[in-house]
């Protein structure tokens, strides 16, 4: 034996087994004996693969503990596999046979966990048919019907063992309705099929239904030829439990045949089982059978004997229905609290989901009311800045001398009179240059008002670098300037106005395209002891730069030298008088 490990490829003697349990029973056993000689050579999923055919076979053979415990020892062999479910499904038709509903349920919904984790439609069919299995042994007609149906929706051309069997349970369905025309049409239908496609057993199955439904249809010959035609199939199989229900609906036909002789032989069949829980019903049917058979015969005693054991077992099936259906309400209510659960988790979820959902809401909207805020802020701050910018550029413009750029007459009046309240309050010197240039109009009129502009923003810029910062220099008129220097005495403005002179007198104007000197008049003054405003500050820096002029053009004239000189003061009141030009 030995010899055989290096030899036999398992996996595929394994799948020869499978696939022989569903055509040749015998020959399946066979193999499987031959198999277990090297169970220790197998790997342990192939261990695992022969003890669910092992358990299989066992459930065939009616030995459902047996059976129960090889399929629970296999169970931690073929772990994440589909055999794992084929293992939970037989223990519970095991469980189903041995009457023990509840260990049923407790393992048919292990094997749904499993499903319900799995999900394949394959395996999610599958358990619809084991359910439907399950309720059928439960009497549960309905679901039977319902799970049937749900399996064949869900199986494809190619699904023929499961097609087979959905089949079968929708005409078991139909005959615990009581639809014995529909059963047996649906039955013959399904043997049709099953037969067709290489599933014998199945085809037996509803062999024996077409003889049941004949049987309420007391259509009796045809019925006792069709159920000997499954009795000699599952004989082939070994299928006892088949084989003992077959008897008894035998027993039930032939009496109504009044064929004593079978009837009593069918029935012993039956009433010779071993007392065991799953033959309740069937010794139930067989006694009553009994006891009839000998009423008619005028056995009253025998017929007597006979009724109380049908009684006897008739309250064994009361328990059991008593259990079934406790079984079936404890199963139910465990499935309800169970989809209770379920819903409650999805409640959460969905719940969660929504929280999520919120929080995503409300950080978008957060998000965009941030946005919004900044953008608001922000756009708003621009407008800000650029209703500022404008405010100022207008403030400016009104300000500004457009030409040159400098302060205008207004603003620089207005800042001088500022800057020398601050200075002389704190008893600062301040000093006002006046300046106007020379025969400006002659330039205007040589080289055009053009030259003229030229001519005017060129010495600006030639002064504007020069004068400091705190001082004001501004465009007083047409071509008149003013310089306010704060904390600055006559001779400081002096200083600067010379300086101021000189630079203009420097300008070369040959980048106006027109070769000629630009001149100016300075008139200077400085803060006397009586002065409360600029006013007269600029009125002697004005006469100051009219002397300037009288005295001959491009000069700086100081008011206080003015003065010294009356021959000046009366040529400057005749120059005011009448300006020369
Ligand atoms: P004086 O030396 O006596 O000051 O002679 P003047 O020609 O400079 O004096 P007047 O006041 O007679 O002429 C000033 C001229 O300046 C008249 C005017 O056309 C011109 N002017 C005033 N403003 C502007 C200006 O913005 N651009 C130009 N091109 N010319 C101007
Ligand atoms: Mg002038
Ligand atoms: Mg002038």
């Amino acid at each position: 034996m030995p010899l055989m490990a290096a030899t036999i490829n398992f996996d595929e003697a394994l799948a020869e087994l499978e696939q022989l349990q569903h055509t040749d029973m015998q020959s399946a056993i066979t193999k499987l004996h031959e198999l277990e000689a090297d169970f220790e050579h197998m790997t342990r999923f192939q261990q695992g693969r022969l003890l669910v055919f092992k358990g299989t076979s066992f459930i065939y053979a009616g030995q459902y503990q047996e059976a129960l415990e090889t399929l629970i020892q296999s169970e931690n062999l073929v772990q994440n596999s589909d055999y794992l479910f084929s293992a939970y499904s037989y223990e519970a038709t095991a469980y189903i046979a041995l009457r023990n509903f509840k260990n049923a349920f407790m393992v048919m919904s292990k094997s749904l966990a499993l499903i319900n984790r799995i999900e394949s439609i394959d395996i999610k069919r599958a358990s619809y048919l084991r359910l439907a299995s399950l309720y059928s042994a439960m009497s549960v007609t309905d679901e039977v019907g319902t799970y049937a149906s749900k399996a064949l929706s869900l199986a494809s051309a190619h699904d023929v063992k499961d097609i087979c069997t959905a089949k079968l349970y929708l005409s078991v369905y139909q005959l615990e309705l009581e639809a014995y025309d529909k059963a047996f049409d649906a039955f013959q239908s399904t043997r049709l099929f099953c037969e067709a496609n290489g599933y014998p057993l199945i085809s037996f199955i509803a062999l024996k239904g077409m003889g049941e439904s004949k049987l309420r249809l007391q259509e009796y010959s045809t019925s006792v030829t069709l159920l000997l035609s499954a009795l000699k199939g599952y004989e082939s199989f070994n299928f006892q439990l088949e084989i003992n229900s077959t008897h008894a609906l035998l027993a039930e036909t032939y009496l109504a045949l009044k064929s004593y002789a079978k009837t009593t032989e069918h029935a012993q069949y039956v009433a010779n089982l071993p007392d065991g829980t799953s033959y309740t019903a069937l010794k139930h049917a067989v006694f009553k059978v009994l006891a009839e058979q000998s009423a008619e015969n005028a056995q009253f005693e025998q017929a007597y004997e006979y009724s109380k054991k049908e009684q006897y077992y008739n309250q064994l099936m009361f328990d059991e229905a008593k259990m079934k259906t406790l079984a079936y309400q404890a199963a139910k209510f465990n499935a309800d609290e169970q989809s209770r659960e379920i819903n409650l988790l999805n409640k959460e979820r969905e719940l969660y989901v929504a929280q999520q959902t919120v929080k995503e809401r409300e950080y978008t909207n957060m998000l965009m009311f941030v946005t919004i805020l900044v953008g608001g802020l922000f756009f708003l701050g621009i407008l800000l800045a650029v209703g500022q910018m404008q405010k100022r550029k207008f403030m400016r413009m009104a300000r500004m001398d457009a030409l040159t750029g400098i302060l205008n007459r207004g603003a620089g009046q207005e800042l001088g009179e500022n800057l020398f309240v601050q200075a002389t309050a704190r008893g600062g010197d301040f000093c006002v240059i006046l300046f106007d240039l020379d025969f400006f109009k002659r330039i205007n009129d040589s080289f055009g008002h053009g030259t003229g502009d030229w001519a005017l923003k060129k010495v600006v810029d030639s002064l504007k670098s020069h004068i400091r910062n705190g001082d004001v220099f501004a465009r007083i008129g047409g071509e008149e300037f003013a310089i306010l220097l704060p904390y600055a005495d006559e001779d400081k403005g002096m200083e600067v106005a010379e300086q101021c002179r000189a630079r203009i007198e420097a300008i070369d104007t040959q980048h106006s395209g027109h070769k000629f000197v630009i001149t100016a008049s300075f008139g200077v003054s400085g803060l006397m002891a009586d002065d409360l405003s600029l006013d007269p500050l600029f009125h002697r820096a004005d006469m100051a730069l009219y002397a300037a002029k009288a005295n001959g053009r491009n000069a700086v004239v100081r008011y206080s030298d003015i003065l010294k000189c009356d021959k000046q003061a009366t040529d400057l009141r005749r120059h005011i008088a009448s300006p020369s030009v």
